[in-house]
């Protein structure tokens, strides 16, 4: 086997690093040990888990939102002798951890909008981008995938679904693209009608069947709200119109996504429902490593059924389509009052059915901008919080 030395090391940052996707990302940093140097690590307040990653990885930069927090792990870690990481906080941090200047690539895994700025950063400071926050592609998607091929960076997709379509992509020519067909689990309220869903309680909406994820992209999972987003996401990273995305519900989550070829030929990728795969292909594209794990058996599976969406029930993926058709800054609306009703839903101050209600009473609400810059989009994005507050009592 070829010897690695230090400078071979592909160097990365890794923002949301103690969250599910990033916890993961650092698990794959260290079972391919000697591969990857992780050289900045970005999180919101857990600081506990961020001191035990900065003394394993020895970051040259962490970064925590508040300032407070970040004075408290700097004295954790001179406590513990660690004097090499430098500590910053809030959105300035973030930024930094970011754009570190020896990192090759920056695993985006914050969850939200505030991953606008940082991506757009990064981007710009050429570094390679893993990207699992599709909060950010939704909102500015239109400002970001110009940069991509402005600064000619790679933006390598995490979300399983893009990653199936991204591994099934490779070696097509242009223009061959027919459809995507955006796999859906249906989430833990499948077959349920809207009458059932008013009584679902916090705790029935953090149970899905296949995937261990984080709370919000739970909630999204079982609202639908997450495959509207996914279906914006590929979208901008495959340059394609609602009308060549279709949602197909496949309880099993085995097959991760099918690209309908011109040709009528249909790829798809499967796979054991499990993060790691889409998010070590994008560490280590172009190249396919091994991944332990357990395997698709086909005998066990035995069958796999597709179904049609209910987009009567699970109105927010219709929502999301309008939105997408739409365009503009609606689908910052969308994705911020989603956003910020998924908040409210898990801090027990409205109910279930209450998010798709929101998120739909907020884009009526909203004048729709073409082609909105930046400020302009977090402006919608404080609009969009500020209709919310006035309309939640
Ligand atoms: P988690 O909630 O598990 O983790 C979110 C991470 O972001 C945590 O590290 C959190 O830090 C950090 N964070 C939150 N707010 C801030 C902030 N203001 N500044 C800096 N860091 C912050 O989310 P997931 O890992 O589940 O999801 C991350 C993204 O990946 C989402 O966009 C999601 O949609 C997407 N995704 C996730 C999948 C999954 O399997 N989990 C699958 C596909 C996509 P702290 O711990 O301190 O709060
Ligand atoms: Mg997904």
């Amino acid at each position: 086997m070829k010897e690695r030395s230090v400078n071979d090391m592909k160097k990365i940052a890794v923002l949301g690093s103690t969250g599910s996707i990033g916890t993961q990302t650092l698990e794959i940093v260290r079972e391919r040990a000697g591969e990857f140097e992780v050289v900045a690590l970005a999180a919101g307040s857990s600081i506990d888990l961020l001191e035990q990653q900065v003394a394993e990885f020895l970051p040259r930069l962490v970064s925590l939102t508040k300032e407070e927090d970040a004075r408290e792990l700097k004295r954790r870690l001179s406590l513990k002798g660690i004097y090499s990481t430098e500590v910053v906080y809030g959105m300035d941090g973030l930024i930094a951890c970011a754009t570190e200047g020896s990192a090759d690539m920056t695993v985006n895994a914050v969850v939200g909008m505030i991953g606008i700025l940082p991506t757009i950063a990064a981007v710009k400071a050429g570094k390679d981008i893993a990207l699992a926050n599709k909060e950010t592609l939704v909102t500015a998607g239109h400002i970001i995938m110009p940069l991509v091929e402005e600064y000619k960076v790679k933006l390598l997709p995490v979300d399983s679904e893009h990653s199936a379509v991204f591994q099934c992509l490779q070696g097509a020519g242009e223009q061959t693209v027919e459809k995507l067909l955006l796999t859906a689990s249906g989430g833990p309220f499948r077959g349920k009608k809207r009458e059932e869903l008013g009584s679902i309680t916090v705790e029935q909406a953090l149970k899905h069947p296949n995937w261990a994820m984080g709370r919000k992209i739970t909630i999204d999972s079982s609202t639908l709200v997450n495959k509207g987003l996914e279906v914006m996401e590929a979208g901008w990273l495959f340059s394609l119109s609602p009308e060549q995305i279709e949602v197909v519900v496949q309880p099993k989550s085995i097959i991760h996504s099918m690209i309908q070829f011109t040709d009528g030929a249909v790829l798809a990728q499967l796979g054991t429902p499990d993060m790691k795969l889409p998010i070590q292909y994008a560490m280590t594209y172009p190249d396919r490593v091994s991944l332990g794990g357990k395997r698709l058996d086909f005998f066990e599976l035995q069958k796999i059924e597709f179904y049609k969406p209910d987009t009567d029930t699970f109105r927010a993926l219709a929502l999301a389509y309008d939105a997408f058709r739409a365009g503009g800054s609606l689908p910052t609306v969308y994705n911020a009052a989603n956003e910020m009703a998924v908040a409210l839903f898990l801090d027990r101050k409205i109910g279930y059915l209450k998010i798709t209600e929101l998120i739909e009473q907020a884009m009526n609400a909203h004048k729709i901008i073409a082609n909105p810059t930046l400020e302009e989009v977090l402006s919608a994005e404080k609009e969009t919080y500020d209709y919310i507050r006035e309309n939640v009592r």
